[in-house]
């Protein structure tokens, strides 16, 4: 073992050396297996949130091992001055299996977004004209913490203290498609949306909404850009969130599961769009490196697998339809919905208090929105552990209403 510092001693150091940046619960983890984490203590959690949606085939997973162990003994880094073997097979991976042609790499979710901001403004300079280059993302989204992708998220809290935003960004109403048709123009480039609004609540689009956005884009020559960084790669039960709408848009940005868990993200393009790029105009010193790289192809062959995804979609509708029968006597539940195994709950009562209840118990859930908790399994999660979740999530929303209860007769 090389730890040398216990929890209690960990986390005082954190707070003394570390950006206090997160708001971090109390638990200091050292291992993960399957649907499972364990502290340092060795007591074991099971992962409902599985790193924000992150660890799509669990922690360590054995054939993930031995891939970093093989392409770690052969290359980890060369740059991209020169050509190399495991980035062009995943790009290839990509492209036969989405509407993309083209793929850019890079490192985390906010840069996918980042470049395609930039990527759009580029077309529509290319084929509309200096003047066209807005870009109408929605209310409640995220799309990361650079300025670009800040500006680009509608929820003015991530703001605070950073402006002035980048210009060039509106703001319509999710699901809305009226407000969208008011507020474009010759002067739009892109509509950007997550099909599945994650960090905003886990609120779908609509059939029609996503319909009625690609039409708008077709009618008025600007990009349809997707953020399936949260609900892309297997998540909804298909291997991208747009193949539930029969759609297919034109820009899409990648990240979370992609690498499951080392840190990657791509940007997928038709080649009408690939066309206005021009060496030199982006770049990164690590996207698609070997060794991620390798990583990425061998989760995407897993989760590509039709049986993999049958079991998301299978176990998605266990999860929603038992957490709809169990929680149906909890009047503070308002609503329960999702897409496969990303699954938000409203609840009326202090969230804080039951992610930290179910941490107690043993469970780890995070929270969207306000008021809503967000179930992100790893997507190879059994039905008994769903069962041992549902049961966990009870007891702790039983154990939460209690202490309130008598709270509010003080
Ligand atoms: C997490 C997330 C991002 C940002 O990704 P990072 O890797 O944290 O930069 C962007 N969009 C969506 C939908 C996300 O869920």
């Amino acid at each position: 073992m090389h730890e040398t510092m216990n929890a209690k001693q960990i986390i005082e150091t954190e707070h003394r050396v570390h950006l206090q940046t997160y708001t971090r619960s109390e638990v200091v983890f050292s291992r993960g297996k399957g649907v499972y984490l364990y502290d340092t203590d060795g007591r074991p959690y099971l992962d409902f949130v599985a790193g924000i949606a992150v660890n799509a085939l669990g922690h360590c997973d054995e054939h993930l091992q031995r891939a970093i162990s093989e392409q770690a003994a052969r290359l980890w880094h060369c740059s991209n001055l020169y050509y190399s073997e495991p980035q062009v097979r995943l790009a290839q991976m990509l492209v036969e299996n989405s509407f993309a042609d083209k793929v850019f790499f890079c490192n985390s979710g906010t840069e996918a977004i980042e470049g395609a901001i930039k990527i759009a403004r580029k077309w529509a300079a290319v084929n509309k004209g200096k003047h066209c280059f807005e870009i109408i993302a929605f209310h409640r989204s995220f799309h990361g913490r650079t300025m670009g992708a800040l500006s680009a998220t509608g929820q003015t809290k991530y703001w605070e203290g950073f402006q002035p935003m980048l210009p060039g960004f509106q703001f319509a109403s999710f699901n809305d498609l009226t407000d969208v048709e008011h507020r474009i123009g010759p002067g739009t480039a892109a509509i950007l949306v997550e099909p599945v609004q994650g960090e905003g609540g886990i609120y779908p689009a609509e059939q029609n909404f996503l319909q009625g956005l690609r039409d708008l884009c077709h009618r008025h020559q600007c990009l349809l850009m997707l953020d399936e960084i949260q609900c892309g790669l297997g998540r909804t039960g298909k291997l991208f969130a747009y193949e539930h709408y029969g759609i297919q848009p034109d820009i899409l940005a990648l990240a979370k599961p992609l690498a499951a868990g080392l840190p990657m993200g791509a940007i997928l393009m038709t080649n009408a769009v690939a066309e206005a790029i021009r060496p030199g105009d982006h770049g990164s010193t690590f996207g698609g490196g070997p060794l991620v790289a390798h990583v990425a192809t061998q989760t995407i062959t897993r989760i590509l697998d039709p049986a993999l995804l049958e079991h998301v979609a299978q176990n998605g509708r266990y999860l929603i339809s038992q957490l709809a029968e169990r929680l149906a006597s909890f009047e503070e539940v308002t609503a329960i919905r999702g897409l496969g195994l990303m699954i938000g709950i409203d609840i009326e009562l202090d969230v804080k208090q039951i992610i930290t209840t179910c941490l107690k118990n043993g469970l780890i859930i995070a929270r969207a929105g306000e008021n809503t908790l967000r179930l992100t399994p790893p997507l190879i999660v059994e039905q008994s552990q769903i069962d041992e979740a549902i049961e966990k999530l009870i007891l702790s929303i039983q154990s939460v209403r209690g202490k309130n209860g008598s709270k509010s007769e003080n």
